[in-house]
């Protein structure tokens, strides 16, 4: 039977170190326990949240409300003749990548060390270096919340993927359960010589030993040309969709290493707000208003949240 806890503090669950207690907290690891938290929910009437490797979120000092469900769904399937990979989306996205580069599978090795689960990413469509996850996803499985007892397949250009971003963002009912990930054959060492490289490029641009969720804010497009042509010329790299670093922005308008509370901008990579120990949610959210409307005042652009906001 599904363990449900009362109180639970959520701030030892979100790699932000920040945040106030569930009302009720279970740990799913199978499709049996996910559907016994919707039934508990469904009869006393509570709000309902997935919540995974709890590293693209930021819950309220308040906490949250309702039931959190705690993914664990993990079980795995590898299909090496077809190149295919089944996952339980709870399955840490650390363990996928290197569930594929064990087994001679590549197109993953760009997600190494990204944190979180495979279905925080699936969700948000995670990515970095010029790749995202939706590249490998051939199917996702869903489980809906409102109370329809199938579950439902999304294939391809079903599942919506665009700049972090899908359906399942969309629709908050919508819970995923696995995906069926397409990969290509490759060849162990050289990706995991791949992976070692990513992993050094990563670390050589966030900032170390500091709690945070990640990028705060999506890389925003903008209208106006000639910021356009500024980033290109400054980077010496090509602005795609005519969208700029979020984090480009944040530093021109100098706000590196800007605190509020125990809240500040990283100094090493602008688009992180790091808690330097004793941040509140409170802390983050006015630091990044301020964020904000300072680049809204400077360059006309108005930012938005990559980072999910829980209980506010
Ligand atoms: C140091 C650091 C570096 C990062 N670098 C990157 C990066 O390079 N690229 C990038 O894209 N992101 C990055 N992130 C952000 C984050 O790691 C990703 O967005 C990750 O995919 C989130 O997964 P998660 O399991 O932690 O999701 P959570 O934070 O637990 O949840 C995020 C959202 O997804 C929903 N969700 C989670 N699981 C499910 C599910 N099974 N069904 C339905 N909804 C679900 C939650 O309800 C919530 O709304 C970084 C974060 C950190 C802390």
């Amino acid at each position: 039977m599904l363990n449900i806890q009362e109180s639970v503090p959520l701030a030892q669950y979100a790699t932000f170190r920040i945040g106030g207690p569930a009302k009720f907290f279970a740990e799913v690891a199978s499709e049996e326990d996910l559907r016994e938290a919707l039934q508990y929910a469904k009869e006393n009437s509570l709000k309902f949240f997935v919540l995974g490797g709890g590293s693209n979120v930021l819950v309220s000092d308040q906490g949250f409300d309702g039931l959190v469900v705690k993914m664990k769904i993990d079980n795995f399937k590898i299909d090496t003749e077809n190149n295919k990979m089944e996952v339980g989306v709870g399955a840490s996205l650390a363990k996928v990548v290197k569930g594929s580069i064990e087994n001679n599978l590549s197109g993953l090795e760009w997600a190494t060390g990204i944190p979180g689960t495979l279905g925080g990413a699936v969700r948000g469509n995670a990515g970095a270096f010029g790749e995202t996850i939706s590249d490998a996803i051939e199917s996702v499985r869903t489980i809906n919340s409102s109370g329809d007892p199938d579950t439902k397949d999304y294939r391809g250009a079903e599942c919506g993927f665009a700049y972090r971003d899908s359906v399942f963002k969309h629709d908050p009912d919508l819970i995923i359960l696995s995906a069926v990930l397409k990969l290509r054959k490759g060849n162990r060492e050289e990706s995991q010589k791949k992976s070692r490289e990513i992993l050094d490029k990563r670390l050589s641009k966030q900032p170390k030993g500091m709690a945070s969720a990640g990028s705060f804010f999506m890389n925003p497009a903008v209208k106006d040309a000639q910021l356009i042509e500024e980033f290109e010329k400054e980077l010496g790299v090509q602005s795609k969709d005519g969208k700029v670093p979020a984090g480009w922005l944040i530093d021109m308008a100098d706000l590196r290493g800007k605190k509020i509370g125990g809240a500040m901008i990283s100094k090493e990579h602008a688009n992180f707000i790091v808690n330097t120990g004793q941040a509140t949610a409170e802390d983050v959210i006015m630091l990044a208003s301020y964020i904000k409307q300072q680049v809204r005042d400077k360059f006309g652009v108005q930012l938005q949240e990559e980072v999910q906001l829980v209980g506010f």
